[in-house]
């Protein structure tokens, strides 16, 4: 077998094209598609992905013909370019870049200005004329390659050449003169050799062959497996490599490079913008040493080349039907493009470009649902940096996203700090080097985390997603220490105020301003594009998915309406109860000593419970809502500071030490495991059915106002069928007491399904219910033994070390939880065709989570009503992805 290793691009031709991703890698196959349309992009070749496979299996070693295969493009090149490789007059010098099918931002390495040593260095300043550019480019190489194939720290060549700035007294690179230009080389050729123990390597070749394992090698970095890993990013062998002729953004004022969008990556607008910096290379842009130029410097500087570039990026924009994000150099008033690739966006800017690309016919409807993540969708429910207040702000660093929401404040360097400092009333973003499990109390009370050090699984990134604060990690240019932090060499004091974005990863100097979440024209439009997919797909056994919200008020019942929820799918009747005037007559009914008391205490807040009810199904007036009975223990209902007990001892007429006696009886070891849900109800009957009484009677008020309540009265906490059969009944019987004949209110009932032993014996239950509601929650706590409420204390750390790849209370574990769902699910529906089937815990709006559950064929999730919107549309890209499989 002797596949093809590498694919040639150059001279308006390329071997591959943007079809060969997978093996060309994005990089390689845009560079491959763009030579194709005739863009000019430098020649260069890409070796496979396979290759990179090969090399692994091969144990580090290259497969036999690849290095000759190499040589023979090589050859072309040279011949293309009119130049070769390793000439002393006038040597070719290449870039090799990494590039896998996936873009992996900021994972892997490039090597730029490959081919200079002692002698090309001499014959690249002759032939160009511009002796320091040429000597420029070598240093910025021996950094380069130093680094990226050497494995030394970046730090060792900073302190050099910061060491001769100094000595020169120049504050820019620019400003250093060729003969300390030469010194610098010098001095790096010394850092290579005290730390690689070898001397910088003279031989091109060398280079060339180091440089691609060095690549190969990067494909499996720690930092590259976690981050696959994490992003689910999967079936991918390795990365390609592309080796391309260099081009010189730094060769003179007639020269430059930048990087530009083709539409606004904020706002989603249709504006061309970018930044350019003249006479620099590319990292330069990158690496914000210096501070580019907006694109209307390149247009008033060099006017033609502006307008080429507004033809490119049209062409471009058209031919992949996305947004853009390209990489230019001009070299002496030549342009080339050096990469093109779907450009990262704001949740706005996707949620607004994905409709007005619709519109302008570039995409249909269902590319524009999948376009759009379900991440991105969220992030207009959290607060958010104000697109033109980002436009006027300088990002002083960029990390990775661990956690969305914008969150601006004081920075404090340490957990205490920031404990002491919200104590005083003060905002605070926490920033560290790394977080440990020590920093979760100052965590908790901070604004937003900031990290300098770790991933997407970091310790700060999953507790911050845990608790829901925004939070950046892997600020890579940020250090910390006690008293400021500093970025490229600017420092800033503690106290100063900072703005992070866990949306985009960025973080600002001062305040920016913040906008609060709404529905856009653009966002409507959008989720009803989503809703025509969800509701109209036909699966196995249903076909609408309906996307219900979990409320306990009739506020958050009408927010949910208007986020397009189609019903409630947990109302949890315990928290009506905390209310200071209701909390005496309930904890009245759970001191009551006998049944005649406690009827008599329910009978006060059977009347204030029942105008609960009303509130709610007037909110969601036609729509389903389910119900759950009474479900925590109710020793959480009574006072535990003294005072507090003293003081209801007084009102109960009971002594303090009755009391206290009472509150010992009612406290329990496990109570997660103890006296709740239905055994409450089993119990004591009178509370359950002072609670249906109330549903039926708001059922039939709602009713004689012309309004439709749809009760569906959900049982918690069923382990045995005989649980529920006896529940039932009970709950029936009430409901034929109170409901007239005339009158008919469409309800149901149904269970939870939250203990293990009730989905292993679904079939037993189903008999006796209209529904089941797979609680998550307390199926994952059970399922697994994880307290839910003590998980911080290990989770994390399970986290960082692998064990688990992501917090099971956020995302549904399929492998063990997901097999007890399936089996509910199957012999529930096995003895009840009409079970209807839903989901009530976190993970109902979890996109892959909602993902599971329409596979399931689940009847409808239930989610917190600000995510809604986001599972609409995780239904909706499921259904598009179902359809277009079958
Ligand atoms: P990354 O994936 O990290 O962006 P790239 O391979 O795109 O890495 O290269 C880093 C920088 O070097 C980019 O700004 C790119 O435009 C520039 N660059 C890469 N190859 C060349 C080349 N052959 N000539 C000039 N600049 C290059
Ligand atoms: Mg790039
Ligand atoms: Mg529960």
């Amino acid at each position: 077998m002797s596949r093809k290793q590498v694919y040639f691009f150059g001279n308006a031709k390329a071997e591959g094209s943007a079809e060969d991703k997978t093996l060309l890698g994005g990089k390689g196959a845009n560079l491959a598609e763009m030579t194709n349309l005739g863009i000019p992009v430098p020649p260069g070749f890409t070796i496979t992905t396979e290759v990179c496979a090969q090399y692994y299996r091969n144990n580090h070693n290259f497969p036999e013909s690849l290095q000759d295969e190499i040589l023979q493009h090589l050859r072309e090149l040279e011949r293309v370019q009119g130049k070769h490789f390793g000439d002393v007059n006038d040597p070719l010098l290449v870039s090799v870049r990494s590039g896998a099918a996936v873009s992996m931002p900021g994972m892997m390495d490039t090597v730029l200005n490959l081919g200079l040593n002692d002698e090309t260095v001499v014959g690249l300043a002759k032939k160009s004329g511009n002796e320091r550019f040429a000597w420029d480019a070598y240093r910025r190489f021996i950094n380069m390659f130093g680094n990226v194939v050497l494995g030394i720290s970046h730090h060792h060549f900073e302190k050099e050449i910061g060491r001769i700035k100094k000595e020169k007294k120049a504050s820019l690179d620019s400003e250093l003169d060729i003969t300390s230009v030469k010194m610098v080389v010098e001095a790096y050729k010394q850092v290579v050799l005290a730390h690689h123990g070898e001397g910088f390597p003279q031989d091109v070749y060398h280079q060339l062959w180091a440089s691609v394992q060095a690549v190969f090698r990067s494909w499996n970095n720690d930092r590259a497996i976690r981050y696959r890993r994490i992003n689910s990013i999967i079936g991918l062998e390795g990365t390609a490599v592309n080796v391309q002729s260099m081009v010189f953004g730094n060769y003179g004022l007639r020269s430059g490079t930048g990087v530009c969008f083709s539409r606004d990556a904020s706002t989603g607008e249709k504006v061309f913008y970018g930044e350019y910096l003249q006479n620099a290379q590319g990292e330069d842009v990158v690496a914000g040493i210096r501070t580019p130029q907006p694109l209307s410097f390149l247009q008033k500087d060099r006017p033609h080349i502006y307008e080429e570039l507004v033809t490119i990026k049209d062409r471009l924009e058209a031919h992949y039907r996305d947004m853009q994000d390209i990489e230019f150099t001009m070299e002496e008033e030549k342009l080339y493009i050096l990469q093109t690739r779907n450009a990262k966006r704001t949740g706005i800017a996707a949620v607004k470009i994905a409709v007005d690309m619709v519109q302008e016919n570039l995409i249909d409807k269902k590319a524009a649902i999948i376009r759009v993540s379900g991440e991105q969708l969220q992030q207009l429910f959290h607060p958010m940096i104000d697109p033109e207040a980002r436009k006027k702000s300088i990002v002083l660093a960029k990390g990775l996203n661990a956690s969305p929401g914008a969150a601006s404040g004081k920075m404090v360097f340490s957990a205490e700090e920031a404990e002491k400092s919200v104590e005083n009333g003060n905002k605070v973003i926490l920033v560290r080097n790394e977080t440990s499990p020590e920093d979760i109390g100052g965590m908790n009370v901070a604004e937003g985390i900031l990290t300098a050090t770790g991933g997407m699984t970091s310790h700060a990134a999953v507790v911050a997603r845990g608790m829901g604060r925004p939070c950046v990690v892997g600020c890579r240019d940020m250090h910390v220490y006690e008293q400021y932090m500093e970025i490229k060499g600017k420092k800033f004091q503690r106290g100063e105020i900072i703005t992070i974005d866990g949306n985009m990863g960025e973080v600002f100097a001062g305040e920016v301003a913040f906008i609060e979440p709404s529905v856009s024209n653009e966002l409507h439009t959008f989720l009803n594009w989503a809703d025509e997919f969800r509701l109209n797909t036909k699966r196995k056994e249903r076909t609408e998915f309906r996307v219900r919200t979990n409320a306990d008020t009739p506020q958050q019942a009408q927010m949910a309406r208007e986020m397009g929820a189609e019903g409630i799918g947990l109302c949890r009747t315990e928290h009506m109860f905390f209310e200071d005037t209701r909390i005496m007559k309930f904890r009245r009914m759970i001191l009551a000593n006998n049944k005649q008391d406690r009827e008599q205490a329910l009978s006060l807040l059977l009347p204030l419970q029942q105008s609960d009810f009303e509130g709610i199904f007037s909110a969601m007036d036609g729509l389903p809502v389910t119900i759950r009975l009474l479900d925590p223990p109710l020793h959480e209902f009574l006072p535990r500071e003294d005072a507090r007990i003293r003081e209801l001892a007084e009102k109960t007429g009971m002594t303090e030490l009755q009391l206290r006696v009472k509150i010992q009886e009612l406290s329990e070891q496990n109570p997660m495991l103890g006296h709740r849900g239905c055994r409450l109800g089993i119990t004591y009957p009178e509370i359950y059915q002072m609670q249906v009484r109330a549903i039926v009677r708001a059922s039939i008020a709602v009713y004689k106002q012309g309004k439709r309540a749809i009760p569906e009265i959900m049982i918690p906490l069923i382990g045995a069928w005989q649980e529920l059969r006896q529940t039932k009944e009970l709950v029936e019987s009430v409901i034929k007491e109170e409901l007239p004949s005339d009158i008919s209110i469409p309800y149901s009932i149904g269970t939870m399904i939250e203990i293990p032993r009730a989905a292993l014996t679904a079939e037993k239950i189903a008999p006796y219910v209209d529904f089941f509601s797979f609680g998550t929650n307390d199926l994952t706590q059970m399922t697994f033994g994880f307290s839910r409420d003590d998980v911080n204390t290990f989770l994390p750390f399970y986290i960082t070390e692998g064990i688990l790849d992501e917090d099971p209370f956020q995302t549904l574990d399929v492998e063990g939880v997901g097999q007890l769902v399936e089996i509910g699910v199957r012999k529930g529906r096995s003895v009840n065709k009409k079970l209807k089937i839903g989901i009530c815990g976190e993970h109902g709006g979890d996109i892959r989570s909602i993902a599971f559950c329409y596979e399931q064929n689940f009847d409808y999730v239930s989610c917190s009503p600000l995510r809604v919107p986001t599972a609409r549309l995780a239904a909706a890209q499921q259904a598009v992805l179902d359809d277009a499989n079958t």
